[in-house]
C-alpha cells in the first residue's frame, strides 16, 4: 500500500515535519508482531540523539533476556516496557522506528537497536534517525520520564474536549493546538485540517471561540485525526510505519500542502493560503474560516 504522497508547495512545511498522533500511532500498531518477543541483544551508534547520551549499556543490562510486554503511545512519544524497565521512543523529524530482517544492513544514521526473538524467528528493531532530532531514552522501573509528565490530554485515550484549556488564552487557536500541554499529539498537519474542519481562522484568539465554536473544534481534532489514523498517517517525507509502509493519508489532506488550490468545502469558492502561523505552515481557506 505505497500510495503516491502530495508534495506540499511550501518546502518549510516538509523540512518541518514531525510525525504527529496518527503517525506515532500507525507505528505503535505496526510494532505488534514484536510483542512478547525477548530482547537478546542491544546495540547503538554512540551517538547521541538531541544532545544526550543514549545509554546504551544500561539498555543491555536491563533488556536483554527480557520481554517486550506492553508498547504504548501518548501524544507523540512511544514506550516500550520491557521486562521492569521501559524507553522512552520520540521519532522527532526524521526518526523511524522499524521491524527488519536480521540480514538488513545497519547504517551510520541506525543509533539503537534491538535483536528480538520469538520461537524460532528472529527480527531487528532498529531507530534510525537522520537527523538525530529523535529521542530513545532509557528509563528504570520506578523512574519518571520527564516529557511524558508533561503532556496533556491524549485526543485518542482521554478525547477531545477543549473549552477550560482555552479560557483566558489569549494566544492565537493554532499556537494552542501546538501546545502538547493542552492537547498531546496534535501537531502542525493536523492543527491546520481541524481548524479547517471547524471553520475557524488559525489567527483567532483562543478565548474569543464561542461555545459552538469550541465545540465544532473537539469534533474537528477528532475527525482530523481518525481520518488520518484509518489511512496509516500522512507520509510527507521520511514517515514509514515500523513495517516500512507509508502512510496513504497526504492525498486526503484538506488544506496543509495545498496553497492556491480551491478550498475542497462543497458550495466554498474560496482559495487556500499558506503563512506562518506560531512559527510553521499555516493553511486556510480565506472564505468559510472566520
Ligand atoms: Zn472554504
Amino acid at each position: 500500500m505505497i500510495l503516491e504522497s502530495r508534495v506540499p508547495t511550501a518546502q518549510f512545511a516538509i523540512n518541518q515535519y514531525v510525525p504527529e498522533l496518527p503517525e506515532v500511532e500507525t507505528v505503535r500498531l505496526t510494532l505488534t508482531p514484536i510483542l512478547n518477543s525477548t530482547v537478546t541483544k542491544v546495540g547503538g551508534s554512540g551517538k547521541t540523539l538531541r544532545q544526550k547520551p543514549v545509554k546504551i549499556r544500561a539498555m543491555k543490562n536491563h533488556f536483554v533476556g527480557q520481554k517486550i510486554s506492553k508498547i504504548r503511545r501518548r501524544g507523540k512519544y512511544l514506550t516500550l516496557h520491557i521486562g521492569t524497565s521501559y524507553a522512552v521512543v520520540h521519532l522527532g523529524m526524521s526518526g523511524r522506528l522499524r521491524i527488519q530482517d536480521v540480514r538488513t544492513e545497519l547504517d551510520q544514521h541506525c543509533h539503537v537497536w534491538f535483536l528480538v526473538s520469538k520461537g524460532r524467528q528472529e527480527k531487528r528493531l532498529v531507530f534510525r534517525a537522520p537527523r538525530r532530532f529523535g529521542q530513545f531514552e532509557f528509563f528504570k522501573a520506578q523512574e519518571v520520564c520527564p516529557a511524558l509528565e508533561k503532556l496533556g490530554p491524549d485526543p485518542l485515550l482521554d478525547g477531545v474536549s477543549l473549552g477550560d484549556s482555552l479560557k483566558n488564552r489569549k494566544a492565537k487557536i493554532k499556537t494552542v493546538l501546538l501546545d502538547q500541554k493542552v492537547l498531546a499529539g496534535v501537531g502542525n498537519i493536523y492543527a491546520s485540517e481541524a481548524l479547517w474542519r471547524a471553520k475557524i481562522l488559525p489567527e483567532t484568539p483562543a478565548c474569543d471561540l464561542q461555545p459552538s465554536q469550541v465545540r465544532a473544534l473537539n469534533k474537528a481534532v477528532a475527525r482530523s485525526l481518525e481520518v488520518a489514523l484509518d489511512k496509516g498517517g500522512t507520509s510527507l517525507k521520511d514517515f514509514v510505519a515500523a513495517d516500512g509502509q507509508e502512510g496513504g493519508n497526504a492525498p486526503y489532506l484538506k488544506v496543509y500542502g495545498r496553497q492556491g488550490d480551491s478550498c475542497p468545502r462543497a458550495a466554498c469558492r474560496g482559495t487556500i493560503h499558506s503563512a506562518p502561523v506560531a512559527g510553521r505552515s499555516t493553511y486556510w481557506c480565506n472564505r468559510c474560516q472566520i
